[in-house]
């Protein structure tokens, strides 16, 4: 006899990082649960885009989906305006997922109502006739908000799948009392800027959406936060272990009118497997000869660019070091720190940014490569012995959940506040003292010779390496995550079942 089935809904966001999050939370949930239990989970992920659905890079993702996860890429949205005003990356996201509203509203109602409406897309049509089960609750993105009041229209509950720290969800849900509070910048405030359960941190590490309280950003931020109470609860990609005290402030028993917030991490990317590509190869080829933790592993994340002077220094202070090293996904250089995070774009000639003769200088001591590299594999690779990281929170969680101490290099979004929580909450991180303005080479050679050689680094790397273990604790089948995500389940099929 066929299992019955519970159908949930996703909304993304056009963004690879949260996609990959999000659906590897539902991948997770599949995984747990169709092979071992009397019910299957049905997953459809409704996604806005921008361009075209999927990228190079982000393809071979997409086509490794099981098939009981279904993802419906809505049309393009314009968005040209947005970019063209030099928007911040939140931005850009949220106002883009915003156009997207409509079309997000006609594909949840025709999945949830089981008929194709009028304004439905074809897509959506197609959903409802391939999944025949209607939809019990609704998991959106942090920046897709405004998706939630369609789960109460339809009836349905409403979730919030936060793919970031709980520190940066602590500060969210606290941000209506910072907003009054603080009555200056955050930046020039004179105190270190409390977070519940949390580190205090520096005003000019908050997000950058925050940066500037006249923008339409702090605008859209507040609002965003304000909507975040609202909901059934707050799936975090976090682990209680990690963030023990920050998911304790946050608790609803607490009395702090938040709603239950559930830690399911660490959610990281798996390799879905199949060829590889020839630069997947090369780099993996390369690390196979190489000693044990002797390379420093570099990657700005799906997006992230330097300022050419920083290229130069960056390179400089890596030669310098005289560790080994692989860069990846060098791209051409850009004074703001996110021009590419929607294209991904990457250069065929990474020569033209580079110090004149650094290639050759540094053959036999690094790799540089202008591709999409197979991060979660070089990261579980035993020659990498570091990370320099742009401390996007999926690379944090890979890192972490591989073991990888790391260089904290944010660069843009929440990323200053990624990089306070790992250097001087977790302490499994240095970070460069310069602040704001370039790194030069000669502090980057000795952040580097410290985190491979130094003491210090010998004391982060402990530290992760114990991070790394309650990270494997949190995953296993009596974990603290994977309880959590048995007992969402629970719920979820008990409202969901039918035939
Ligand atoms: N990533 C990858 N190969 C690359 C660059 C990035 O696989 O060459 C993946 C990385 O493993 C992570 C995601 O892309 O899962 C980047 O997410 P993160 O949150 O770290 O940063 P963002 O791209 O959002 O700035």
């Amino acid at each position: 006899m066929e299992k019955p089935t519970t159908h949930i809904a996703l909304v993304s966001v056009p963004a690879f990082s949260h996609q990959i999050s999000i659906l590897e939370f539902a991948k997770r949930l599949i995984q747990l649960h169709n092979h071992t239990t009397t019910t299957n989970f049905h997953v459809t992920c409704i996604i806005p885009t921008l361009t075209s659905p999927t990228t190079l890079y982000s393809k071979p993702f997409f086509d490794s989906l099981p098939p009981s996860i279904h993802c419906i890429f809505l049309p393009p949205v314009n968005f040209d305006d947005l970019q063209n005003n030099g928007d911040s990356v939140e931005n850009q996201v949220q106002l883009s997922t915003s156009r997207a509203m409509p079309l997000v509203r006609d594909t949840l109602t025709s999945l949830v109502t089981n008929i194709a409406t009028p304004g439905g897309t074809v897509a959506a049509a197609a959903a409802a006739t391939t999944t025949s089960n209607k939809v019990v609750a609704l998991i959106v993105d942090a920046m897709a908000t405004e998706a939630l009041e369609f789960g109460k229209e339809l009836n349905i509950l409403s979730y919030l799948y936060f793919p970031c720290s709980t520190m940066l969800l602590s500060m969210c849900l606290h941000f209506s009392k910072l907003d009054e509070i603080v009555l200056c910048e955050y930046k020039d405030h004179p105190q270190l800027i409390e977070i519940p359960g949390c580190i205090p941190v520096n005003g000019i590490d908050l997000p950058d959406s925050v940066q500037d309280r006249g923008s339409l950003a702090y605008k859209l931020f507040l609002q965003r936060c304000q909507q975040y109470r609202g909901v059934d609860g707050i799936l975090v990609n976090s682990f209680l272990e990690m963030e023990d005290e920050a998911t304790r402030a946050i608790s609803p028993e607490k009395g702090s009118g938040n709603p239950p917030v559930y830690p399911i991490g660490p959610i990281i990317q798996t390799w879905p497997g199949g060829p590889r590509s020839s630069c997947d190869c090369k780099c993996l080829v390369w690390l196979d000869n190489q000693p044990l933790n002797s390379v420093l592993y570099v990657s700005f994340g799906s997006g992230g660019t330097l300022s050419q002077e920083q290229i130069n220094e960056l390179a400089l202070g890596l030669e310098l070091s005289r560790q080994k090293f692989l860069w990846v996904n060098l791209r051409a250089p850009n004074d703001r720190a996110s021009a590419t995070y929607f294209s991904g774009d990457l250069v065929d000639e990474p020569l033209h940014f580079l110090p004149v003769g650094f290639l050759e200088r540094t053959k036999g001591q690094g790799l540089v490569m202008p591709t999409w590299a197979p991060q979660t594999e070089i990261l579980g690779h035993s020659a990498v012995g570091a990370f320099l990281t742009h401390c996007g929170w999926n690379s944090i969680l890979e890192s972490v959940v591989k073991g990888v101490p790391m260089i904290a290099w944010p660069l843009f979004a929440e990323q200053r506040t990624n990089a306070a929580l790992v250097t001087h909450g977790l302490k499994v991180a240095l970070r460069p003292k310069s602040g704001n303005c370039v790194v030069v080479k000669e502090e980057i050679a000795c952040l580097v010779k410290g985190m491979m050689e130094g003491l210090e680094g010998e004391e982060v790397r402990r530290r992760m390496k114990e991070l790394q273990k309650s990270a494997a604790c949190a995953l296993m089948e009596d974990g603290s995550s994977t309880s959590t995500i048995y007992k969402l389940a629970y719920k979820w099929k008990t409202l969901g079942i039918s035939f």
